[in-house]
Formats: structure tokens, sequence, C-alpha cells
């Protein structure tokens, strides 16, 4: 192995190490952040017995294998959200760094993709998404954008405004079928993204979102009167826009063209 590609596998290490730790604590924001409580205080506990969490019990993926999934004190079942959400955001971060470098990007991509995965949690579980991360999301996503100069503050700003604008559209014409939260996530990821891949963010979500949710009702997993929640999706719109929404969008502009 070259001493260039051992220095990129021991950077992607180290970012999975560290994907790994901050999905051990998105686990707690999940958990907590819809109840309201501390994320800091007091410290983890199992939830059936309350026993306090011994450092060797907290260490991701590891800790849930030697434990064989259950609780170290009354074996309770621990859920499989904890070590899936570990995985995917040290997944996503490795995927991140590799595409992007140390860049502008990058640092969207560490504070964005952890927080969509935190988002899409919480809503499959509560049917909801939390104001404490998308309301903070607006103003953080366009102060990075303005401090790394990766687009320009209008683009930001026009993201919001589209991406909240379209979903309070939907909101007022549907009565019901949207929520408040997903006009708060649009704006969110339209500050993040820009408004041209926040475009392609929308277009992944409402093609995905249409494709499962006639899965899920003609497997009559859901009925048609069932809410499916569509925070999840536009997490996974406004994640592959993140990678490949100015592609994209460059691609239509030039159909559009010819
Ligand atoms: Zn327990």
């Amino acid at each position: 192995m070259a001493v260039a590609d051992a220095g990129l596998a021991g950077l992607l290490l180290g970012v999975g190490l560290f994907g790994l730790v901050l999905g051990s604590f998105l686990n707690v924001v999940i958990a907590r952040v819809p109840a309201g409580t501390s994320i800091v205080h007091p410290g983890s506990a199992c939830p059936g017995c309350s026993a306090p969490l011994v450092w060797y019990d907290n260490i991701p993926l590891l800790s849930f294998v030697a434990l064989r999934g259950r609780c170290r004190a009354c074996g309770m079942r621990i859920s499989w959200r904890y070590p899936l959400v570990e995985a995917i955001t040290a997944a996503v971060l490795v995927a991140a760094y590799a595409a992007f470098g140390l860049s502008a990007e990058f640092l969207i991509a560490c504070v964005l993709l952890p927080a969509l995965v935190a988002m899409t949690a919480i809503d499959l579980q509560h049917q909801m998404i939390p104001d404490a991360i998308t309301l903070p999301g607006i103003p953080v996503g366009l102060l990075i954008n303005v401090a790394t100069a990766r687009t320009s503050w209008v683009d930001s700003v026009i993201g919001i405004l589209v991406g909240g604008g379209l979903f309070l559209v939907i909101i007022l014409a549907s009565r019901g079928g949207m929520g408040g939260g997903d006009l708060k996530l649009g704006a969110m990821l339209g500050a993040f993204l820009g408004w041209r891949a926040l475009l392609v963010a929308l277009f992944i979500a409402i093609v995905l979102g249409g494709v499962i949710g006639a899965v899920l009702l003609a497997t009559g997993r859901r009925g048609r009167k069932d809410p499916i929640p569509f925070g999840p999706f536009l997490a996974v719109g406004g994640a592959m826009a993140l990678f490949w929404g100015e592609q994209v969008f460059g691609w239509w502009m030039g159909g559009f063209s010819v």
C-alpha cells in the first residue's frame, strides 16, 4: 500500500470512529429530545431497570454485541436502533469524507447528516420532527455556507424560502397531509443545501415517498388513513442531494436547454 493510501485509510478509520461516538450521542438525543429532557444529565441508564450504564456497556457497537442486545442488570432487550444509528452515522460520515475530503462540503456533512439521522429515528418513532433540531438548523446551515463561502448567502436564503414556502402551500392545500415539522425541515434543508440541491432533495423525497407509500398500501402494512411520516424521505433526499444535488440539477438544466 502506498503511503498516501495508508494515510487516507487511517483518516477514514478516524472519521469512522468519530461517527460511531457521534452516533452514540445521537441515541441519547433520539431518546431524550422528544421527551424534552436534558441530553447531558443524568448519565445513560437502562430504560427498563434504571441501572446506570458503566463505560464498558456504553461503547458503540461493541457493547451491544458483547451484551447480546440485553441489559446487563435486568436482561431487557436493547433496541436495534442503538447499533443501527451508530453504524449509519459512521457510514455516512466516512462516505462524506471519501467524497469531499477536508472541505466546506465535509463540514456541512458533519452537521447535516447526523441531524438527519436523529430526525429520521425520532419521526419514525414519534411521528414528529423536533423543532429543537430544525429551528437552530436553519441559521446554522446559513452560517456555515456564508462562513466557508461554499455557496452565496442568497442561494441559502432562497433555499430556506423555497423549502419552507413549498410546504406552507402543501399544508394549506391539503389541510393536514403534512405538518409544520416538514415545513421547518424543508427550510433547514434549503439553508444547508442551497435552493438548487434542495429542489433535487424534494424531488427524491416525493418519488421515494410515493413508491414506498404505494408499496406499504399494496402490501396492507398501512391503511389508507394511516399517516406515513414524510420526514424520513426528506432526510434521505437531503442526504443524497448533499452528495449529488448540484450534479443532478446540472443535468436537469442541460436537458432543458438542448
Ligand atoms: Zn435493565
